[in-house]
C-alpha cells in the first residue's frame, strides 16, 4: 500500500497519538540540523557551541566569533516562521487525532503554529530560567530579538563581559535568567512527563529526527515497547527502521499536508 495512505489509515484507527519531533521539522523554517550538511553548524562545532564550558572559552579567546555566532543565530531566528510541517501536526490536532507533542526542538516553533500540548524535552531558547531561584519565565521572542540585534549592532565596543545585559532578570528575585536550554550534558526537562506520553501512546509520529541525542531518542523505542505503532517521516533516512510500522521517505513539510489531504478524504 502506497505509505501516505497507509500513514492516514493509521492515524484513523488509533487514539491515543503522539508525535516526536526533532531539528528536521524546522529545516524547512530555515533552521538548520545539527547533522545536515551546510549552514551554521559547519561553521560553529556543536560540540563547541552546544556547552556552557564550550561558549564561555570561545567567548574569552574569540569574542568576534562568538558575536559572529549569534548574529547568524539571529538572523535565522528573526526569518523563522512554522512551516506546513508543524502546521501539519497543529492540524491533526484540530482534527482530534493528536494529542501530544514531545519536541527536542528549542525553537517555539510548535507553539507558533498553534500546538497547544507541547513538551519541550531540551528547553526553549524563549524562555528564560533564573539562575538565582530557578524560576522560570516565558519572555517576548520579538522584544528578546529586537535588543539582540541593538547590542550586537556595534561591532567596534561589542564586549563579552556586557552579554549579561542581554539576558533577562528575574521578576521575583531579580537574579540574571539564562535562557532555559539544555545543554549537552545537561539534565533534560519533563522527562517522566515525556515518558508518560510515550507509555500511553498507541501510534507515535516521529519527524525530523536522527535519533541520536539520548534520552530523548529513546522515547519512540518506549513507545514501541508499550505496543505504539511508529511512523517516521525522514528525507534521509529511516532512523528507526527496527520499530517502524511505516516509513515516509520525504521532508515534513512535503509530507504532511498529503497527510492531511488524505485524512480529510477519508473523514
Ligand atoms: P539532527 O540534526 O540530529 O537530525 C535532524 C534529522 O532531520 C536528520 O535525520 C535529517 O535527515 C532530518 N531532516 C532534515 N530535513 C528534514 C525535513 N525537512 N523534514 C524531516 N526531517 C528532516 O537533529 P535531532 O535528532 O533533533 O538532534 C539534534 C539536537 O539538536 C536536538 O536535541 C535539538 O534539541 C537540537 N537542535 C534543535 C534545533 C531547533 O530547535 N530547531 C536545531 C538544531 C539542533
Amino acid at each position: 500500500m502506497d505509505p501516505y495512505q497507509k500513514v492516514a489509515r493509521l492515524l484513523l484507527e488509533h487514539k491515543n497519538i503522539s508525535a516526536f519531533t526533532g531539528a528536521g521539522i524546522s529545516a524547512e523554517s530555515g533552521i538548520p540540523t545539527f547533522r545536515d550538511p551546510g549552514g551554521l553548524w559547519d561553521q560553529f562545532d556543536p560540540d563547541e557551541f552546544g556547552t556552557t564550558g564550550g561558549i564561555i572559552q570561545a567567548a574569552l579567546k574569540k569574542p568576534s566569533l562568538i558575536r559572529n555566532f549569534l548574529l547568524q543565530m539571529l538572523d535565522i531566528f528573526e526569518k523563522a516562521r512554522p512551516n506546513p510541517g508543524h502546521h501539519g501536526l497543529k492540524s491533526l490536532e484540530d482534527l482530534g487525532l493528536l494529542k501530544t507533542i514531545i519536541t527536542q526542538n528549542i525553537d517555539h516553533l510548535h507553539q507558533e503554529a498553534g500546538s497547544s500540548t507541547v513538551i519541550e524535552v531540551h528547553g526553549s531558547l524563549f524562555r528564560g530560567r533564573c539562575l538565582n531561584c530557578g524560576r522560570r519565565q516565558q519572555l517576548n521572542k520579538a522584544e528578546l530579538l529586537v535588543r539582540a540585534r541593538q547590542f550586537l549592532a556595534d561591532e567596534k565596543n561589542f564586549e563579552v563581559g556586557k552579554l549579561v545585559e542581554l539576558l533577562p532578570r528575574c521578576p521575583v528575585c531579580n537574579g540574571i535568567s539564562r535562557p532555559d536550554v539544555v545543554m549537552f550534558g545537561e539534565p533534560v526537562l519533563q522527562l517522566a512527563e515525556a515518558i508518560a506520553v510515550a507509555e500511553q501512546s498507541d501510534l507515535m509520529l516521529v519527524l525530523g529526527t536522527s535519533g541520536v541525542v539520548y534520552p530523548a531518542a529513546a522515547l519512540p523505542c518506549q513507545a514501541y515497547e508499550h505496543n505504539a505503532k511508529i511512523i517516521e517521516i525522514n528525507p534521509t533516512g529511516n532512523y528507526y527502521d527496527s520499530i517502524s510500522e511505516c516509513y515516509i521517505d520525504s521532508p515534513a513539510g512535503a509530507a504532511m499536508p498529503k497527510i492531511i489531504g488524505l485524512l480529510k478524504d477519508l473523514l
